[in-house]
């Protein structure tokens, strides 16, 4: 973007929308008739006299749009791109407004510097319709006049304040960044820094519209761009045709009519948002959208219709998933005793079992569940309802200095029970504001994702058996409370900064495909199992050797030996039962011994004066290390803490009925626990796609550190409350 720009101020806008009357209004006599250079295309320049100042004015062919269909079409857009006039007045005609700001939308994608001329208002006056300018221009972020070009009525406030723009922006603007949904917000995140670092048509266009062109095939751009790199065009060309496969295969769409969809979103987001009002019919749009809209959003009922269906949703999936969850479960135990059986060294055994199966297998036994959710999920996203969900949370998001769109990330995050903080944190891409996005990532891992519970389930089974729903429900609130609460807290001191305005896209409702559903369904479940056979398998077998080594020394072994061996010598006479139990209370002080040995165990007891305050003992605080790696290990490090800490005759004794009959678990401490594993620091994979997400180290340290302190507190009064009471 080197060459100069130019100050000319050119008048854009759709035929018939008043363009050349605003023009003729300009210029008057001093304007000059004639053609594109080879083209048969009018090209029209005047001077107009403003402030004592004299400015160039072009007047664009009239175009719906600026793709290179028409030779009008081409024309607007070299001009837009490559003489960059220093501004554009973009004239609408005010009655048409949603399809008319298709145009509109095109040019700040392309970084037009714009200012919105609303004309034919006298018209839209009479019919009853009244547009909001004040929070046209508050959610768009350009400058709008209303206008009734005929009369000249608001065109010089138009053209100064376009002059004023030109002064500042020198003829290119931020380009507008929408999202078109989340395949193709993916696809423009890989293909605009390949198009960025390749310096691709850089001379005239911004890189996420070039990569934007590849996406909807405009034969002009992309031409040009493999004649100026064949390599990087490439690059775009495999990815578009990857991603065009992909929509096909899931929505049955392509790019181009996909993008075209959320731009008309991006729109009636806006008109819908308190720019329109009318006198109830007139707008009665013929959509089949908007009527159903109608319902759905609206006002009461759409919140209630919102809840009914979050709690269908909630409901499916615990009820229908605890079917098959039964099966895995079944499975693995089984898989666990043939394993075990077949393998003869104890140590081999002990890392099979112990440590693979019982971790690995503790994660894959959700799959099921999650399947059914991710499926539940996929169909309303597909449907468009997810979309209005967002918008209808708007309202209340904002106030905790979020935005509607934060609610896909806290409902794939746990906000229904079941999630997973990982692809939460990821769909947080879809925030266009940083600042909310950022609140949205760091609040997201405070929701009940799919790992916290089993530790729910189990807790609550064992001391609150009469009201396991109810409670794991209300955690599950608490967990939106909280997100809401510290994302307050953190837009009011580390991030603040005003709201951004509400742009969200509505596309329209269209009905999903099953074949798109179950794929992408599948795709997250896929995820989800990949997280189990790589980091989770690693971290299971990290921390079974945490608890596995060193061992005790030499000497300590020889004197529990003795000890069996002298309760042996003194068997004559007694019954073989007090003998037996005899020498397995030694076995059992003995791997007790073993564990609080371990260096996992040493971490545990090394941390138990911090954590003695919420009534966690060492194998609670080795399991809530655990939980760091990963949440779900929690519970299979108990299981594996109990079960290597004891060697039990009855080795079918469930960890429920373990951790009911040890007297160290309490109403107090377990209701802690529970506090404690809703609120304190994300899993590692969650920590680093954190990382990834925001770019900086210091919220991943952020997230470890005040999430974990937070847990602390909250579990230490919880505790501490419920024993004063
Ligand atoms: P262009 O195709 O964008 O150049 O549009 P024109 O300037 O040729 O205008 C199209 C028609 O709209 C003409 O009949 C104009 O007289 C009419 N028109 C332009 N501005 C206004 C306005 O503000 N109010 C009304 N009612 N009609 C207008
Ligand atoms: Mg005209």
């Amino acid at each position: 973007m080197s060459q100069s720009p130019s100050q000319a101020i050119a008048i854009a806008g759709n035929p018939n929308s008043g363009k050349t009357t605003a023009f003729n209004r300009y210029t008057g006599a001093r304007q000059h008739v004639g053609n594109y250079p080879g083209i048969t295309v009018e090209k029209k320049d005047g001077t107009a006299h403003i402030d004592g100042k004299d400015v160039t004015l072009i007047d664009l062919p009239g175009t719906y749009s600026i793709t290179a269909y028409s030779l009008e079409e081409v024309v607007a857009r070299r001009v837009l791109a490559e003489d960059r006039p220093g501004a554009v007045i973009d004239v609408v005609n005010a009655g048409v407004l949603d399809r008319n700001l298709y145009l509109t939308v095109q040019m700040l994608e392309l970084g037009s510097p714009l200012v919105l001329v609303l004309n034919m208002m006298d018209e839209v006056e009479s019919s009853g319709v009244k547009i909001d300018i004040a929070r046209l221009e508050e959610l768009t972020g350009i400058r709008c006049f209303a206008a009734v070009a005929r009369k000249g009525r608001g065109l010089d406030d138009a053209l100064r304040a376009a002059m004023a723009l030109a002064e500042e922006k020198k003829g290119r603007a931020a380009p507008l960044e929408i999202s078109y949904g989340t395949d193709l917000d993916l696809a423009l995140q890989k293909m605009t820094p390949i198009a960025e670092e390749s310096k691709l048509l850089a001379e005239h266009y911004p890189a996420r519209w070039v990569a934007l062109k590849f996406l909807e095939g405009d034969k002009e751009v992309t031409g040009k761009a493999v004649a100026a790199n064949p390599e990087a065009s490439k690059k775009l060309q495999d990815l578009t045709d990857e991603v065009t496969r992909h929509l096909r295969a899931t929505l049955d769409t392509y790019p181009e009519a996909l993008i075209a969809d959320y731009r008309y979103g991006w729109i009636s987001s806006i008109l819908r948002n308190g720019v329109l009002e009318h006198e109830d019919d007139v707008l009665e749009r013929t959509a089949a959208s908007d009527k159903a809209d109608a319902v759905l959003t609206q006002r009461f009922v759409g919140p209630v219709i919102l809840l009914v269906v979050l709690y269908a949703m909630y409901y499916v999936t615990i009820q229908v998933g605890n079917i098959p969850l039964g099966w895995t479960e079944t499975f693995f135990e089984w898989l666990s005793e043939t394993a075990g059986g077949a393998i003869q060294s104890e140590g081999l055994r002990s890392l099979v079992t112990d440590g693979i199966i019982a971790g690995v297998g503790g994660v894959l036994g959700f799959v099921p569940l999650i399947m059914i959710m991710f499926f539940l999920i996929a169909i309303l996203e597909d449907l468009g309802y997810m979309a209005r969900v967002a918008y209808m949370m708007d309202r209340v998001f904002r106030i905790f200095g979020l935005h509607g769109a934060s609610i896909m990330p806290f409902i794939i995050g746990g906000g229904i029970a079941g999630g997973c903080a990982v692809p939460g944190v990821m769909a947080a891409r879809t925030l266009r504001s940083p600042r909310e996005r950022l609140a949205t990532i760091l609040t997201v891992p405070f929701m009940m994702c799919g790992a916290k519970i089993p530790v729910f389930l189990l807790f609550t089974g064992i001391f609150f058996k009469e009201h396991q729903a109810l409670i794991a429900f209300g955690f599950t609130i608490l967990g939106w409370v909280t997100a809401l609460l510290i994302s307050k807290l953190i837009r009011s001191t580390l991030v603040r900064g005003p709201a951004t305005p509400f742009v969200m896209e509505l596309p329209p409702y269209r009905y999903p495909i099953l074949s798109g559903v179950l794929l992408h369904t599948w795709e997250r479940t896929w995820q989800y199992i990949k997280k189990a056979g790589t980091v989770i398998l690693g971290i299971s077998i990290l921390l079974w050797a945490a608890m596995s080594y060193p061992g005790l020394p030499e000497e300590q072994h020889e004197s529990f030996h003795k000890e069996v061996a002298q309760i042996e010598a003194n068997a004559e006479g007694l019954p073989q039962e007090e003998v037996d139990e005899k020498v397995n209370e030694v076995n059992n002080r003995e791997a007790e011994a073993e564990l609080n040995n371990s260096y996992a165990g040493r971490m545990g007891r090394m941390v138990e004066p911090i954590t003695s305050g919420a009534g966690f003992n060492w194998q609670t605080n080795i399991a809530l290390i655990g939980g760091v790696a990963a949440k779900e290990v929690v519970i299979s490090t108990l299981g594996t803490a109990y079960s290597l800490g004891s060697v039990d005759p009855d080795e079918s004794q469930s960890l429920a009925d373990r951790i009911g009959s040890d007297p160290s678990w309490t109403v107090a401490n377990a209701t802690a626990l529970l506090f404690f594993t809703l609120l304190y620091s994300p899993c590692f994979v969650t920590l680093l796609v954190i990382k990834q997400e925001t770019g900086k180290w210091r919220w991943t340290f952020f997230s470890l550190f005040f999430d974990l302190a937070l847990a602390l507190v909250v579990a230490i009064a919880v505790n501490q409350l419920i024993l004063a009471f």
